[in-house]
């Protein structure tokens, strides 16, 4: 179970990469006039957006139980093997992220009224500027320091909507209940459809939309992470995300909803 949980930790919680054209001119702007508090109309539709994920949330969870992954099964496996997963994802991983990257990530986890002592964050060497289990951030130090501050508080954002949804722990009890290779599984594009793949797709896209729905700031930051990763790598499919255009349309949608702009 534990090396099971090593083989999967990463799987489907890491933000990918990179993309570019520029909106600056409109991100300015926005910015001088930002103020966190919706209006009641840019409140209304936010709540229309939740209510979109929630309803594909239940589409994509009838989905799996058509495969034998129902609530009730998941529910009685975290029953049992929660504790197993919690133990692996706490051991020996010390905190060595440097102090000025702690500091902000500390400060986006109590933004979410998250205590920064539950979580340990951790060095790594994956390109993904972040990931996050259920107890722990990983932190790839060059990569997350190439980023703006703005995008960098939207990666952290993504990293704890993943937490506070408990991703990670899903996909791990879920790989157990299929008892497959879920890796490989949603390698092979022919299963793009399978019920785990949509899945894995769909928490991604939870995680980017709860991350820039948590107020303007983390918005900013969605659309300017996916223009700074357009412009630096290009678009092209990374994983479990869907295109970044795509994700930089959906990033200013809810940006100009904080703002009460108009719909695009
Ligand atoms: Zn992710």
């Amino acid at each position: 179970m534990a090396k099971r949980i090593q083989k999967h930790l990463f799987f489907g919680v890491t933000l990918g990469f990179g993309l570019g054209i520029t909106y600056y001119s409109l991100v300015k702007r926005v910015k001088k006039t930002s103020t966190f508090e919706p209006t009641p109309a840019a409140q209304q539709r936010q709540n229309t957006i939740i209510h979109d994920l929630e309803k594909e949330s239940r589409e994509i969870q009838d989905n799996l139980a058509k495969i034998g992954v129902t609530a009730e099964k998941i529910a009685a496996y975290k029953k049992n093997y929660y504790q197993q997963y919690i133990e692996s994802d706490q051991s020996a991983t010390p905190n060595n992220v440097a102090k000025p990257i702690q500091d902000f990530v500390h400060g986006i986890l109590k933004d979410h009224g998250i205590n920064p002592h539950e979580i340990t964050l951790v060095k790594w060497t994956d390109p993904s500027p972040a990931a996050a289990t259920l107890k722990r951030i990983f932190i790839n130090e060059k990569t997350f320091s190439e980023l703006s501050e703005s995008a960098r508080r939207f990666v952290i954002g993504h990293e704890v909507q993943h937490i506070l949804h408990e991703d990670n722990l899903t996909i791990f009890l879920i790989n157990n209940i299929l008892e497959t290779d879920i890796e490989k599984l949603a390698e092979n594009t022919n299963n793009h459809n399978h019920p785990y793949c949509l899945y894995s797709r769909f928490i991604e896209k939870r995680a980017d939309m709860k991350a820039a729905l948590k107020n303007e700031l983390y918005a900013q930051g969605y659309v300017d992470f996916l223009q700074e990763r357009i412009k630096k790598y290009g678009d092209t499919p990374t994983g479990t995300h869907p295109l970044r255009a795509e994700r930089l349309k959906v990033a200013q949608t809810i940006l100009e909803q904080h703002k009460n702009l108009p719909m695009a």
